[in-house]
């Protein structure tokens, strides 16, 4: 797709990258984003890749995840033109929603500017045709949500058989129950001597043990403690009664210093019935979740994006990878029941260094969410007053009535798969997490296809190699 010819490096990227023998139209298209040094995760990452070394990243979010591993895999392609079959896909990445798909394939089409390799995205929700008419035309790298994938892969529009790497982003996610199946098939007709890199921000354990089986002694790179938060954001919690919830969150966003905000809800209806209430209170908002259709999705990300829209609420459907700059705040109006969205929903605020600020509303039925959440990140959120805010704190604690109610809410429309057993079994005992956990596991994928389970395990496709392949790291003329 992109054909330019490479511009110079700036001498500002030259000097943070240079040392990583990256192709000199790579080192302008690093120049041209801005980057002048690598980010630890790149730094950590990069050279492993390079080397052919199978990876399982674990950083923040926000910490350049997606050209910690599109640039060293353009690398390869480029230095290596003649490995695969003209037009064949060469590269695959693997994304959980539409809208993170969508923003990786623009960071490779950023990077690869200045070679002939063609990038394409596939998802659902839209027409078939024009990416079937792409996949004729032929792309090296191929980003993707499984579900469409697998559709256009049993149409036989597109063959994997040339795949020399694969990327799952957010692994954690496309390897929990909602995807797995699906992540299986795919990997099931890749060639077993590809490049597998799995990169995350959290990986729980039991995620680890299912990594490991599509992975070849992999370089495990963790560049900060695992699940931990991004520091430059400011993390606080109001202890408040549910049904004063709304009432408190239109009295912050009156707060002219919140420039744009995420809030999260926990469910497609929550998203829908809040951004309705806040705009009645004049308090313009656009809800995000997948009963949306992809154009109105893409809309309400645009308008985020660009500033016109301040308030987004949306579900966990944008707590992953999202990457909108300037977004100021990040409001958790229901606490998430596994702790990892949290640091997920977190980190779409204080990108790349920035600063940012999450706030959360804990109602005493989410009490157990919140130790959860605190465990995890190790870090203990500021307790903030909502007396100033004409509110009372609540006191008694919450009744198996609220906790049940909790519950009904959370499988009421959940956006996202959630995993068959909670992470941290045992630990919460009766809690609603641990309910929910199991309770969800019906939960529809947000952007799968069929579903049907597939009797090929991650092993069954994970064969050992037949040769380790190498991709030559070989520098390239500057
Ligand atoms: P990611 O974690 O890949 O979503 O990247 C988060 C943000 O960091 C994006 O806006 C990137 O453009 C930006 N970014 C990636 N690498 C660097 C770098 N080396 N220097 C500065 N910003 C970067």
């Amino acid at each position: 797709m992109n054909t330019n010819t490479a511009s110079k490096p700036s001498p500002q990227a030259e000097n943070g990258f240079l040392n990583m023998s990256l192709a000199p139209s790579l080192l302008a298209a690093v120049g041209t984003s801005g980057y002048t040094t690598p980010t630890p995760i790149q730094e950590a990452a990069i050279p492993h890749v390079l080397d052919g070394r199978d990876v399982l990243g674990c950083a923040q979010t926000g910490t350049g995840k997606t050209a910690a591993f599109a640039l060293p895999i353009l690398h390869h392609l480029m230095d290596h033109p003649g490995s695969g079959r003209r037009g064949s896909v060469r590269a695959l990445v693997l994304a959980p929603t539409r809208e993170l798909a969508a923003q990786i394939a623009d960071s490779f089409g950023r990077y690869a500017k200045g070679s002939k390799l063609r990038h394409l995205v596939v998802f659902g929700g839209v027409g078939k045709e024009p990416q079937i008419r792409a996949l004729k035309r032929g792309v090296e790298v191929l980003v993707a949500t499984p579900g469409r994938l697998l559709d256009l892969m049993s149409m036989g529009v597109v063959s994997l058989s040339h795949v020399e790497h694969v990327v799952l982003d957010e692994a954690d996610r496309m390897l929990d129950m909602g995807f797995i199946h699906d992540i299986k098939k795919v990997m099931a007709k890749v060639p077993e001597d590809r490049q597998t890199l799995l990169f995350s921000a959290t990986i729980p354990k039991e995620i680890e043990g299912m990594a490991a089986k599509f992975l070849h002694k992999p370089k495990r790179i963790a560049v900060d403690r695992v699940s931990s938060t991004c520091d430059p954001i400011e993390q606080s919690v109001y202890f408040v009664d549910s049904a004063s919830k709304s009432t408190l969150l239109v009295e912050l966003l009156k707060d002219g210093a919140i420039d744009r905000a995420l809030i999260f809800t926990r469910t497609k209806h929550g998203a829908n019935r809040l951004a309705q209430k806040l705009t009645k209170r004049d308090i313009p908002a656009s809800a995000i979740h997948g009963n949306k259709s992809q154009s109105a999705r893409e809309r309400t990300l645009l308008g985020l994006r660009s500033g016109e829209t301040r308030v987004v609420v949306a579900t966990d459907l944008a707590s992953r990878g999202l990457d909108v700059k300037g977004l100021s705040h990040v409001v958790n109006f229901d606490l998430p029941n596994e702790p990892e969205s949290y640091v997920h929903r977190v980190g779409r605020t204080g990108r790349a260094g920035e600063s940012g600020i999450a706030v959360s509303l804990c109602s005493p039925a989410e009490r157990p969410y919140l130790q959860a959440i605190e465990k995890l990140t190790g870090k203990k959120l500021i307790r903030r007053p909502v007396e100033s805010y004409g509110l009372t704190t609540p006191t008694e604690k919450a009744t198996p009535a609220d906790i049940a109610n909790l519950r009904r809410s959370s499988d009421a429309a959940p956006d996202r798969p959630v995993r068959s057993s909670p992470p941290h079994r045992g630990r919460q005992g009766g809690s609603p997490r641990a309910k929910n956990a199991g309770q969800a596991a019906g939960a529809p994928r947000s952007d799968s296809a069929g579903g049907t389970n597939d009797a090929a395990g991650p092993g069954g496709s994970r064969r050992p190699r037949r040769g380790a392949k190498k991709p030559a790291r070989g520098r390239v003329g500057r």
